[in-house]
């Protein structure tokens, strides 16, 4: 007999015992969940199904009509108000094109169900042992698929690719100046990053003290890869000048563009301006949030092509490897397996070359009271920003575990294959849209329209576009983004403002406005890119036509 209590508050608890009733109770409201969702599915639109009135005062009204009830509610009447929050929620069907935001996968999600059945604690592994065991196995085969050292790596999962380069600037700092986590931060300390690198580098620079003016922007090639001798003389004019550089950021794979940093390049400069001015070889960061996914196929026989991908698909994804393969020389790395792994926010894995660099940033024990030194081995992170961790390790072991390698070449194979069938039937159907990351083998897409359907993308790049021109360019491409975004739950496209770094023929420099189909369901597949660009088609001619009213003279 169980002791189930129908007033007890043990009945807001899974059962102490693993009587079957309750656990009949429990699966029955995992049921109500999954199945609400289930009904509000339509696979021919983006969002779920359902109500969901935006007013102007949703917010407002939110807060004016919210409140804790003071009785408890039954679960049941609690899983439906959590259904209504689902309702016209985007839903990761075959038309949801807009950014690296992907479905959570089976595997998953039960690794996250896994890990709240017993909701350890990863900050110490007395307290969260499944955690730590699960972190430890996925740093392992992390490291051994990007080519680190197993014995000497270590890492940990954490908040996001913004997490991993934050924790990265800490490490460079501690190097150059082992005092800073007592003393305070040398205020001549730089970091470099290219235009195209996403901005979680700017906010760790106003996070750790050094302010976001000693964060130095190195220029791009027209494939959004860093332009290293670029960083070499800003780096020289850095030390010139009395600073330090003590961080260098290579984005392997960027957000918008996928261009990737040639990271041996990256090292090879900063190793040799420091040695010409004997300072301390500054930090690398590989930021491989995104793309260091495609390190699955470091170790694919291209030529055998064991899975049989297309001639098409095997030159996109062997052009990708080989400008990743220099990853393992950075001295940490990022997997955001929210991202391409499959896995629900946040499971982000910052990846350590050397497990020792860690110690910089470690607490010493007297700093750590309540946390004990007495686990099974010294998993203990004091070098963590956060105290309390989720063992979100756990989901992500569940993924590689179900994935496989093989499982994740097929994966993003289909997600490169569905971007190269979009950029042909682009490029044959919609010729105006001029596809501005081409250079680049991805699963996004950048496109750009021009006045007059022309194509002025090779003159911007070259410098011989004015300001105002490019500007009333953006502004042309802003209103395709107006009408796709007011439709988006037919599909749902991305868009960028900040694509590239160009200068303009009258000495100025802007970036250019872009919109971007990104593969990211695993639902999209090449039989339905047709439909997709006849829908792009509609609407680029829609602002093609309204645009040309504007230039009518008013009474001609
Ligand atoms: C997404 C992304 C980030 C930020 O990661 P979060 O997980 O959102 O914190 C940083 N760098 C790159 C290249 C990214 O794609």
């Amino acid at each position: 007999m169980s002791n189930y209590k129908e007033n007890s508050v043990q009945t807001f608890f899974p059962s102490e015992d693993g009587n079957q009733k309750e656990r009949q109770q429990f699966m029955q409201l995992i049921e109500q969940l999954i199945t609400g969702v289930d009904n509000l599915k339509n696979p021919n639109g983006v969002n779920l199904s359902g109500e969901k009135e935006r007013s102007k005062s949703f917010y407002t009204d939110l807060i004016r009509n919210s409140a804790i009830p003071t009785d408890s509610t039954d679960q049941k009447e609690v899983n439906e108000h959590l259904l209504k929050l689902l309702h016209n929620h985007p839903y990761h069907s075959k038309y949801f094109l807009t950014n690296i935001l992907p479905m959570a996968s089976t595997p998953g999600i039960l690794g996250m169900i896994t890990a709240f059945l017993v909701n350890g604690n990863n900050l110490w592994d007395v307290y969260g042992p499944a955690g730590a065991e699960a972190e430890v196995r996925v740093i392992s085969m992390m490291s051994k698929l990007v080519g680190y050292d197993p014995q000497l790596s270590g890492g940990y999962t954490t908040w996001g690719g913004q997490g991993a380069i934050f924790t990265g600037l800490r490490l460079a700092i501690a190097k150059v100046a082992p005092d800073a986590p007592r003393k305070g931060v040398p205020r001549n300390l730089y970091a470099f990053c290219s235009e195209s690198a996403h901005y979680s580098l700017f906010k760790s620079m106003e996070a750790t003290g050094l302010g976001s003016d000693n964060l130095i922007k190195v220029r791009t090639h027209s494939d959004s890869s860093m332009d290293t001798e670029d960083l070499r003389q800003k780096m020289e004019k850095v030390i010139a000048e009395g600073g330090i550089p003590v961080y260098v950021v290579a984005t392997t794979g960027t957000t918008d563009a996928m261009g990737i940093d040639n990271v041996q390049l990256v090292l090879q400069t900063a190793a040799e301006v420091a040695g010409k001015y004997g300072i301390q070889r500054p930090h690398i960061h590989a930021d491989s949030a995104l793309g260091g996914f495609f390190a699955f196929f470091r170790e694919y026989d291209f030529l055998a092509n064991p899975l049989g991908f297309t001639p098409q698909v095997l030159e996109a994804l062997q052009k990708i490897q080989s400008r990743m393969q220099y990853m393992s020389l950075a001295d940490t790395l990022c997997f955001d397996f929210q991202k391409l792994g499959q896995t629900p926010y946040s499971t982000s894995l910052f990846l350590v070359k050397n497990a020792a660099d860690l110690q910089l940033v470690d607490l010493a024990e007297e700093e750590t009271p309540y946390v004990g030194h007495r686990g099974y081995g010294d998993y203990h992170t004091g070098y963590t920003l956060e105290c309390s961790r989720m063992a979100s390790s756990i989901s992500i072991y569940s993924a590689l575990l179900a994935f496989g390698v093989t499982g994740y070449q097929r994966l993003l194979a289909q997600f490169v294959e569905v971007n190269l069938a979009f950029r042909e039937t682009l490029r044959r159907e919609v010729p105006e849209a001029v596809i501005v990351n081409d250079e680049n083998p991805a699963i996004m897409t950048l496109f750009r329209i021009y006045p007059d359907r022309r194509n002025d993308f090779q003159a911007e790049l070259s410098g011989q576009c004015s300001l105002a021109r490019i500007e009333e360019t953006n502004r042309l491409n802003e209103q395709l983004f107006e009408v796709l975004g007011q439709k988006r739950e037919i599909m749902f496209f991305g868009d960028t403002k900040k694509h590239l770094v160009v200068p303009t023929s009258d000495g100025s420099q802007t970036s250019l406005s872009a919109a971007k189909l990104f593969v990211i369901s695993p639902y999209t597949e090449v039989a339905h890119v047709p439909e997709i660009v006849d829908y792009l088609k509609q609407n680029i001619d829609t602002v093609f036509h309204s645009y040309a009213d504007t230039l009518q003279p008013i009474g001609g």
